[in-house]
């Protein structure tokens, strides 16, 4: 069995260009390589292929052709190769988060070892909803029973995105899986070696051609994946443009997809909420640690008029106290940004909130100053306050450490604030009072809302948005059952 490896930086080269299809570690079919960067330094830390067409060819004709035994394979049996992998990937927890931050420069204390230290759970839920995979009996006339069973669908296609790469892989492909259906899953260009480790973990449980894996990008090999006649379900974790781009592509030979796109979620903070929780939780729902990456992100914060220049000095001792800095460092709460091409967008959104007449901009802790780090895209977060909802830092999701915070004073225009947005993945509600929560809660047009807390997406809890983010639910029994499998309707005549 592979042994966990202490290395990072060595592991990403052993990693560096391979494919895995039909069970083999295999390069681009053109040759072709990008490098993968460790985005805190900017040092180049290994290479991933260039797949195209020709590698996404190869692959779905792989897991067509695993995919008939695996569907014969017992469900349970199924789950209990998913739930090994898991245990597999728990043993290799230290070398995954190493690994992780190596690639997207999230922090070790903060993110990269909690996301790999729950991998097992995502892989244990799934794993043990194979024996979930059950029919119906209906009643309907004398002399014929009619009966419902569930089938899988054929090759999901699986496309995730870098922030949180190897859970979201797991909440992507586990499901299918344990339906029995076979994958060809395309990691995101700037995490595909946490990715590969994953799966070459997973293959040594699985069956060859049972999970394929490619890197590349989005234009050469996404879209060919989602377009793919034999590709039988698409599943993609993204933004709103490659999502609309990934339905459409599906939409070529009918195939169902799942999409968990953008959001610029509500955080809404009544006059009687417990300001300490809420800060707590503005400042995790913000996922500052995260650097602010994050679909569910609390960007939009509504605070009561009467807490907002509170809520800001506390949230901004908060922020400050937090160390930003070298992501292998204990010590350090937050990382770098993902690429250049975040960085750039998010300094972008900045600089439009700094021509903004009317906002104030506080920028929280202090860029690191050891020199190893001088390349590295790192960018102090910021807390915006005297913006309007109209703003377009309001209206466009930043993907980055910037939060807004609007003064409300009455309840009927916050919600219809709170509302106004292309979005509907998450919000937050914070006060005392259950019946007002719960107004809120009822008015707010999101998949996943909370009262006084703000937990990310957990396996069992149904996740996914309304709106422009997204279409269909993942994470749960019943995700499991609608999108990764199909019903027939079979009557048996009994005279
Ligand atoms: P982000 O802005 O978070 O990088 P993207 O939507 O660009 O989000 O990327 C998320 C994932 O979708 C990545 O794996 C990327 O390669 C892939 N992707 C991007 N564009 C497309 C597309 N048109 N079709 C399929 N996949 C795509």
């Amino acid at each position: 069995m592979t042994s966990p490896q202490t290395d990072p930086r060595s592991l990403a080269r052993a990693l560096s260009n391979q494919n895995l299809i039909g069970g083999d570690l295999v390069p681009a079919a053109s040759g072709r390589t990008f490098e993968v960067i460790d985005p805190a330094t900017m040092s180049v830390i290994g290479e991933a292929p260039f797949s195209e067409q020709a590698d996404v060819d190869a692959a779905v004709v792989a897991a067509n052709a695993a995919r008939h035994e695996w569907a014969r394979t017992p469900a349970t049996e199924r789950g209990q190769m998913i739930t090994e992998c898991g245990r597999r990937l728990e043993e290799h927890a230290d070398e995954m988060a190493n690994l992780i931050t190596l690639e997207t420069g999230k922090a070790i204390r903060t993110e990269s070892r909690i996301e790999a230290n729950l991998l097992r759970e995502v892989w244990e839920f799934h794993g043990g909803l194979g024996s979930e995979l059950k029919g119906e009996t209906i009643p309907y006339k004398p002399g014929m029973l009619p009966l419902t069973i569930r089938e899988p669908l054929g090759v999901v296609g699986a496309i995730i995105p870098w922030n949180v790469p190897v859970y979201l892989m797991g909440l992507k492909i586990c499901p299918a899986l344990v339906a029995g259906n076979t994958v060809v899953l395309k990691s995101a260009e700037e995490a595909p070696l946490c990715i590969l480790r994953a799966a070459q973990i997973m293959s040594e449980v699985l069956p060859p051609g049972v999970l394929n894996l490619l890197a590349g990008y989005g234009p050469e090999c996404g879209a060919p994946i989602a377009a793919h006649p034999d590709v039988h379900k698409v599943s993609f974790t993204g933004s709103v443009a490659a999502g609309r781009s990934v339905y459409a592509n599906a939409a070529s030979h009918l195939a169902p997809v799942v999409l968990e796109l953008g959001g610029k979620s509500p955080m809404i903070v009544y006059e009687d909420a417990d300001l300490e929780r809420a800060v707590a939780g503005a400042v995790t729902g913000m996922r500052f640690t995260r650097q602010g990456q994050s679909c569910s992100a609390s960007s939009r914060m509504f605070v009561h008029a009467s807490l907002h220049d509170e809520f800001i000095e506390r949230m901004a001792d908060a922020v400050d106290a937090m160390v930003m800095g070298d992501p292998f460092d204990e010590a350090t709460d937050m990382g770098s940004i993902i690429s250049p091409q975040q960085f750039e967008t998010v300094n972008r959104y900045l600089s439009l909130a700094r021509e903004l007449p009317h906002a104030t901009l506080r920028e929280c802790s202090a860029l690191p100053m050891d020199p190893r780090f001088a390349d590295g895209l790192f960018v102090r977060p910021v807390i915006l306050s005297g913006v309007t909802n109209d703003d377009i830092v309001c209206r466009e999701e930043i993907f980055g450490p910037v939060a807004s915070v609007i003064s409300w004073t009455d309840e009927v225009s916050v919600l219809e604030q709170a509302n106004d947005t292309e979005y509907g993945l998450c919000g937050t509600v914070w006060t005392r009072d259950i019946g007002r929560a719960m107004r809120a809660v009822e008015r707010i047009d999101a998949g996943f809302v909370q009262i006084n807390q703000n937990l990310v997406v957990q396996p069992g809890l149904p996740y996914g948005g309304f709106r422009n983010s997204g279409l269909g639910q993942e994470a749960c029994r019943e995700a499991m059952l609608e999108h990764c499998t199909k019903r027939k309707t079979i009557i048996i005549n009994t005279e």
